[in-house]
């Protein structure tokens, strides 16, 4: 069997169209233009190459879109100011804080500052507790979580009543997509049990699961014959393991790898996302979905 590729750039793109007819229609009816407000403390390269991609996208959807860009030296007291000031704003509907924050900074005072109405990369504790409690109660699920629930449903793979197993159990992955899918809701009703490194058997849990998502950032941790023939399986690892010139560009490019040994998996699994090109594209997507959604609660 050779797996079935679940495109993360295809449904991205499905999902970006919606977004623009959602755009347009808070538009027509409401004048008002989504807007995000990404907030930058330094120059690390990957910090400014996935802010610049998150506004290139709100530029694309037709938000209003604003870089914050501040030095690697400011103070704690000044960026919580700055937040003050957005939570304000009636212009602006989502903040994000591009995360690492310079070392100076306590990260879970500037993230706990961000009016939980606004938090839309979901990381607040109000909306980590909604997340929990589930129903209408969820604001604004965690970007790459969301992402893969949608990568799963739109690839049309039943979760009710799906054994799931994730692999990981991080904050911002691991914990949020196995809360999520075991909510009473569409799209979850799962049987979900969670890994990690103190896990007994790992691979004899992973055997079961019907939908396997790996988020260990290990490259090629999990191997084919710990896959159940057909499972659907959610590589959410980018792992550099190396660097190549690019054919398009002639720069030097990282190469990723996922957690999971694609090549070898994809003659067992019935589905699997690939790396790059999975879960990756979908993260973004989700945060203009949640920075549409803030500002149609905001339209009432
Ligand atoms: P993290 O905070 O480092 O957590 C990794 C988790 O995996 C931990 O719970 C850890 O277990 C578990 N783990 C690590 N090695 C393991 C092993 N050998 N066996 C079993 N469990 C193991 O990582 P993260 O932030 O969740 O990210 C995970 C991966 O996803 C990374 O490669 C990251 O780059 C990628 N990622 C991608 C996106 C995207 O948009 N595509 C977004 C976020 C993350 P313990 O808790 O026991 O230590």
């Amino acid at each position: 069997m050779t797996a079935k590729i679940i495109s993360g750039t295809e449904i991205a793109a499905q999902i970006r169209e919606e977004l623009k007819t959602a755009v347009e229609e808070l538009k027509q009816r409401h004048g008002v233009m989504p807007g995000l407000v990404t907030i930058l403390a330094g120059d690390n390269p990957a910090s400014v190459s996935y802010v610049t991609a998150k506004q290139k996208t709100a530029h694309e959807l037709g938000f209003h879109s604003v870089q914050d860009s501040q030095p690697g030296d400011i103070s704690q007291e000044k960026l919580l100011c700055l937040i003050e000031g957005y939570n304000r704003d009636p212009s602006i509907h989502g903040i994000l804080v591009q995360l690492p924050l310079p070392g100076h900074i306590d990260e879970s005072a500037v993230l706990n500052a961000i009016d939980p109405d606004k938090d839309v990369d979901g990381f607040h504790p109000v909306n980590v507790g909604r997340l929990m409690i589930g129903g209408d109660q969820v604001k604004f699920p965690p970007c790459t979580p969301a992402g893969i629930q949608e990568l799963i449903v739109r690839s049309g793979f039943e979760t009710s009543g799906a054994e799931v197993v994730v692999v990981g159990r991080s904050n911002i992955v691991g914990k949020p997509i196995a809360n999520m899918l075991l909510q009473k809701a569409r799209g979850a009703n799962a049987t979900v049990t969670v890994v990690h490194t103190r896990t007994k058997e790992m691979e004899r849990h992973c055997r079961r699961a019907d939908i396997l998502i790996v988020a260990a950032g290990v490259p090629g941790l999990v191997k084919p014959e710990w896959i159940k023939p057909g499972a659907c399986v959610i590589d959410v690892g980018v792992n550099r393991v190396g660097e190549k010139i690019s054919e398009k560009t002639g720069k030097k490019i990282a190469i990723l790898k996922g957690d999971v040994d694609f090549e070898a998996a994809r003659e067992i699994a019935g589905a699997i996302t690939p790396v790059p090109g999975g879960v990756g594209p979908m993260t973004i997507t989700m945060l203009m979905k949640n920075t549409v959604r803030a500002a149609q609660i905001a339209c009432g």
